[in-house]
């Protein structure tokens, strides 16, 4: 484990060579990584894979890049990501999608971000078999967690330059929870003249964002909802290859990573994109206020996909993940 000033950690199994890692050493960014890997055994500490001594380094550090982790169907214990969410507090995850300049989709102009609450709804693991053949999951939303994710939203869109928060909902059915969520949203929408506010139920938000996702800038929902639209969002510009996300946590915690899993089907074969990743980590450097090292990454990254000579087999190309990190080394 490696031990320094301002101390990130990185949760990822790696060897050395991972892209973050290669490209921060070229950019000389000023950290040093302390590295936690993931068990192999669940940890009956955080009932789950995830190790106490990770958790306890992001909590000492307050700031990481997490890789992505792969949660098992259906076994007996949590899912490492949402110990990690629930354990830390991470109560926002905050997910930008853009059209990269150069790499032609459908769509030229998104710019927009999800915003997703991350600690209940849907995901607050109560499940239970009320008889054989049937079986109840409890959606939980409270007025508490939906005003922080809200406040966090208009606070987003203001230190951002964003004109506009859409409440992504599905109110007119979840009468209770969506329409708790509603409230809490209009609550803090009041107190954001300047921000311009609306409400979107979330099937006729999937039609608007692929028929023109321009119309959006934030927006705000329930867990499950983000996690779905995120996706979709990802689809707008050319996949999971290229969205990075941050997750907000109490006290400042900011934990970075992908919106991408695992990938089981490309892993370990070094044909990733690591620019969701990357993008992620840029994400973490802004937090940390190194601007300067965070825009120089970020503009090698986006001339390199601009370029089109190096580009992974997601985006139509036949660079490897290594060909990819080095031509973005060589942009800085
Ligand atoms: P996935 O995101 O891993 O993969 C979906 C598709 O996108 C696959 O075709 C994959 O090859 C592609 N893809 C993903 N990342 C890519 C990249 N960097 N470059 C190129 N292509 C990429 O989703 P999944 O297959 O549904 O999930 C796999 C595992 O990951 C599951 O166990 C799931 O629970 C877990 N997961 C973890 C996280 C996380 O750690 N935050 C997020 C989502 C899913």
């Amino acid at each position: 484990w490696l031990y320094g000033s301002l101390g990130p950690i990185l949760l990822l199994h790696h060897d050395g060579h991972a892209p973050e890692c290669v490209v921060f050493n070229a950019a000389e960014v000023p950290i040093e990584w302390e590295e936690h890997f993931v068990g192999d055994k669940v940890d009956p500490r955080t009932e789950s894979f995830l190790t106490w001594e990770s958790l306890e380094s992001v909590r000492r550090n307050r700031v990481g890049l997490k890789g992505p982790m792969a949660t098992p169907i259906g076994k007996g214990h949590r899912s490492l990501n949402l110990t990690l969410r629930k354990e830390l507090g991470l109560f926002a995850n905050v997910r930008p999608c853009y059209s990269l300049p150069g790499y032609k989709t459908r769509y030229d102009d998104v710019n927009l971000v999800t915003i997703r609450e991350n600690t209940e709804g849907e995901y607050s693991g109560l499940e239970h078999q009320v008889v054989r053949g049937v079986v109840e999951s409890l959606k939980v939303i409270t007025r508490q967690a939906s005003l922080r994710v809200a406040e966090y939203a208009f606070h987003y869109a203001k230190t951002n330059g964003r004109q506009k928060v859409s409440a992504i909902h599905k109110a007119n059915i979840m009468r209770k929870t969506d329409g708790l969520f509603l409230k809490c949203c209009r609550e803090v929408a009041e107190k954001h003249p300047e921000i311009t506010y609306e409400e979107v139920i979330i099937d006729n938000c999937c039609m608007m964002l692929v028929k023109n996702p321009s119309v959006f800038d934030v927006l705000v929902m329930p867990n499950l909802y983000g996690d779905i639209i995120s996706d979709l969002c990802a689809g707008l510009i050319g996949g999971l290859g290229l969205t990075p996300s941050c997750n907000i946590g109490e006290g400042g915690i900011a934990l970075a990573e992908a919106v991408h899993g695992s990938a089981p089907d490309i892993a370990g074969k070094n044909l990733a994109n690591p620019t969701a990743l990357l993008l992620s980590s840029v994400m973490m450097l802004r937090h940390l206020n190194l601007t300067d090292k965070a825009d120089r990454i970020h503009n090698a990254i986006l001339n390199t996909i601009a370029e089109g000579k190096y580009r992974t087999g997601d985006l139509g190309g036949s660079a490897s993940t290594r060909d990819f990190t080095k031509a973005v080394c060589d942009h800085l």
